[in-house]
């Protein structure tokens, strides 16, 4: 089984600053990023979601207040026809030296657990930060950057774009 994992926030969804987020209520899905999702699931990806939320773990955004919008997040894609992806995320703080927050690899060890049958060696990695490039460098895979040149990997426009290079 092949895996694309992807970041949510700049990548699937539009990001905010750190401070807007505690009032942001929707998820408004990037241009194109229903069709990518759509699309790598036809090319037989097992779509991952994984993102780092230290907005939880620094007091700027409260454990429900995620919770809450996560779960109008995967209704919207419900309601697209999309099954509702695997979420992994990091809610500690930044320097808090936990083995999750990305570019450290522990959210992609918490999907080798519960799927040990991922085929790393086809499988991806799309996000729009050099934390996402790092987590896919931990290891060793294709990397597509969104909005930047990464130093190993794909610089793309859109995850639209990342879907449609994807093998
Ligand atoms: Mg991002
Ligand atoms: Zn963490």
């Amino acid at each position: 089984m092949k895996a694309a994992f992807l970041d949510r926030d700049g990548t699937i969804i539009r990001d905010y600053p750190d401070a807007l987020w505690a009032s942001v209520s929707y998820p408004e899905f990037l241009p194109g990023a229903i069709d990518a999702l759509k699309l790598l699931r036809r090319k037989g990806y097992h779509i991952i979601v994984v993102t780092n939320q230290y907005l939880i773990g620094e007091g700027l955004l409260s454990f429900e207040q995620y919770s809450a919008f996560s779960r109008r997040f995967e209704q919207a894609l419900r309601l697209q026809g999309l099954a509702v992806p695997d979420i992994f995320y990091c809610p500690h703080a930044r320097g808090a030296g936990c083995a999750c927050c990305k570019p450290a690899p522990g959210l992609i060890h918490q999907a080798l657990q519960m799927y040990p049958q991922i085929a790393l060696s086809a499988s991806i990695v799309v996000g729009d930060s050099t934390g996402d490039e790092g987590l896919a460098a931990a290891f060793s895979l294709d990397f597509y950057g969104i909005g930047f040149t990464p130093s190993r990997g794909r610089p793309v426009a859109s995850l639209w774009e990342a879907a449609q290079l994807a093998p």
